[in-house]
C-alpha cells in the first residue's frame, strides 16, 4: 500500500470529472486531486457540435457540475495543468509546473487527440478540429450566413458540425475518403438515411473523396481532389477521428493495445492505476478488447472507477450505446451491431425505422434507430432491456410494429 493519502485523476474531462464526483459521493473524505490541461471545469462534449456550436447552451450548461457545488465538494481541481510522467513504483505523477503529487490510487482519464490533415508544416489559420469548449467557440464565430464550410471526413462530428452550419446559414461540402458516410460505426442502412437527409439539407457530399493538394498562402482557399475537381472556402473543419493519448501509460510501462488496457476493474497492468473514458481499452464479457468514445461510457466508466478504486470490486458490464443528432432526426443505437447478426426492421411514423440486431439464437445483441428528435429514444430504452434479459424473440412478428417490444419484453409473444 503506497503511504500517499489522495486519490489523483488525470484528465478533468467528463470520465474524471465523474469519478471525482463519485469518489465524494461515496464517501471518500482524503484529498481527491483532479488534473486538467483545460482551463474549465469538468464538461460533457456532445454540445460542442450540436447546442452550443448553434449558440443555443453555454459553458455552464455543459459543466458536470456547477461551481459552487464544485467548491463544497472540497475537490481540488488544477486547471490549466498537464501530467507529464508517471512513477507508477513511487506512486507519483510529475507535473509540468514543477510539481510532484503523490497518489494513493491514479485514475488515467486523458482523453483523446483530434487527429489532423498532413500539411507538410504549412499553419492556416481557417483551418479547425472539435474536441474542447476553446475549439468549439472559436469554431462558431466563424460560422456566419454564407460562410463555405468545407468539413473533411463524414463521421459523426464532421457531420454535426455540416448540420450546425447549414441550420446557420452556412454554405457547406463534406469529403469523405470512404464509401458511405460514418461507416466505422453504423450500418449501411443508417449511413444511407444520413446522406440523403444531409443532402436534401443541401450539403455537397463527395464519398471516396480523397485530396490531392491544398491551395493558399495562411489560409486554405481550396482543396484540390484526386478527381480533379476543386473545392473553394472560408473555413475548413478537420472530422477525421480522435487519438487516445496513450504517451503517458505507455512511458510508465503499461500495457496498452488501441487504449490503455484494463481489466474488468477497469485496473490497468500497474498496480493502483485504473483508467476510463475514451483512453480505456477494456475487455468484453467474449474475450475481446473494446475501446468506446461515448458520452455513456465516459459516464459509466468515471463512476465504475472511482467505486473501484475505493475498494469495490465491480466489473464493468454496461451495455455500450450512442445518440448523434442532425437537423431535425436523431440516431441511437444499444448493444452491439455484429456485421453477422440476423438484422430485422421495423418501419416507424415519419421515415424512422428500429433495426433489431439477433443471434442465431433469437435474442436481442443491438439496435440502432433514427426518427425525428428524441422519437427513437423509448424503443432503445426498450431494446436494452431485451438485450439485458435476453428473452428468445419470436422471428416472424419482430418487424409487425403492431407487436409492441413491451409485449416482447415480457414474453407475451410465448
Ligand atoms: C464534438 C463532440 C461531440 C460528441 N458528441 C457525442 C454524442 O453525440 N454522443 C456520444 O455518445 N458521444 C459524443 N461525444 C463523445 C464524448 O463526448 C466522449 O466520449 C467523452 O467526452 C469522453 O470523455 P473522457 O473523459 O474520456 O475524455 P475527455 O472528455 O476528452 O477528457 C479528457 C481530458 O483530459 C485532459 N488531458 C489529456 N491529457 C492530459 C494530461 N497529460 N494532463 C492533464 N490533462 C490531460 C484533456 O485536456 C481533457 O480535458 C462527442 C465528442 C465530441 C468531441
Amino acid at each position: 500500500m503506497s503511504q500517499h493519502e489522495a486519490m489523483v485523476i488525470v484528465g478533468a474531462g467528463h470520465a474524471g470529472g465523474r469519478a471525482a464526483l463519485t469518489l465524494r459521493e461515496s464517501g471518500f473524505t482524503g484529498p481527491i486531486v483532479l488534473v486538467g490541461e483545460e482551463s474549465h471545469l469538468p464538461y460533457e462534449r456532445p454540445p460542442l457540435s450540436k447546442a452550443l456550436l448553434k449558440g443555443e447552451s453555454s459553458l455552464e450548461e455543459c459543466s458536470l457540475f456547477s461551481e459552487a457545488s464544485f467548491m463544497a465538494s472540497g475537490i481540488e481541481h488544477r486547471s490549466g495543468v498537464r501530467v507529464i510522467g508517471i512513477d507508477a513504483e513511487r506512486h507519483q505523477v510529475a507535473l509540468d509546473s514543477g510539481v510532484t503529487l503523490g497518489y494513493r490510487r491514479l485514475l488515467l482519464a486523458m482523453g483523446g487527440t483530434s487527429r489532423s490533415l498532413d500539411f507538410s508544416g504549412r499553419r492556416f489559420s481557417n483551418v479547425h478540429h472539435l474536441r474542447t469548449f476553446d475549439e468549439a467557440i472559436a469554431l462558431q464565430q466563424r460560422l456566419k450566413p454564407g460562410t463555405r464550410l468545407l468539413v473533411v471526413g463524414g463521421g459523426f462530428i464532421g457531420l454535426e458540425v455540416a448540420s450546425t452550419a447549414r441550420d446557420r446559414g452556412c454554405e457547406v461540402t463534406v469529403l469523405e475518403a470512404g464509401p458511405r458516410l460514418a461507416a466505422r460505426a453504423l450500418p449501411e442502412r443508417l449511413s444511407d438515411a444520413l446522406l440523403t437527409l444531409h443532402r436534401r439539407k443541401g450539403v455537397a457530399i463527395h464519398l471516396g473523396a480523397q485530396i490531392d493538394g491544398i491551395q493558399g498562402e495562411g489560409r486554405v482557399d481550396s482543396v484540390r481532389l484526386l478527381s480533379g475537381e476543386r473545392v473553394m472556402c472560408d473555413e475548413l473543419l478537420v472530422g477525421i477521428g480522435m487519438q487516445p493519448n496513450l504517451e503517458l501509460a505507455q512511458e510508465a510501462g503499461l500495457a496498452t493495445g488501441s487504449g490503455i488496457r484494463v481489466d474488468r476493474f477497469l485496473q490497468t497492468s500497474a498496480p493502483d492505476i485504473y483508467a476510463a473514458g475514451d483512453v480505456c481499452e477494456f475487455q468484453r464479457a467474449d474475450g475481446e478488447f473494446h475501446r468506446q468514445e461515448t458520452w455513456r461510457n465516459a459516464e459509466a466508466q468515471g463512476r465504475l472507477a472511482a467505486l473501484n478504486m475505493l475498494g469495490q470490486q465491480q466489473a464493468f458490464s454496461a451495455v455500450p450505446g450512442f445518440w448523434s443528432d442532425h437537423y431535425e432526426f436523431g440516431l441511437q443505437t444499444v448493444g452491439t451491431l455484429a456485421p453477422n447478426a440476423y438484422v430485422i426492421e421495423r418501419e416507424l411514423a415519419d421515415a424512422g425505422f428500429l433495426l433489431l440486431y439477433l443471434d442465431s439464437a433469437a435474442r436481442l445483441q443491438g439496435a440502432s434507430g433514427w426518427g425525428i428528435g428524441n422519437s427513437i429514444a423509448k424503443d432503445i430504452k426498450l431494446c436494452e432491456r431485451l438485450i439485458e434479459s435476453q428473452v428468445v424473440l419470436p422471428w416472424d412478428s419482430l418487424a409487425d410494429v403492431s407487436v409492441s417490444l413491451k409485449s416482447l419484453l415480457r414474453g407475451a409473444h410465448a
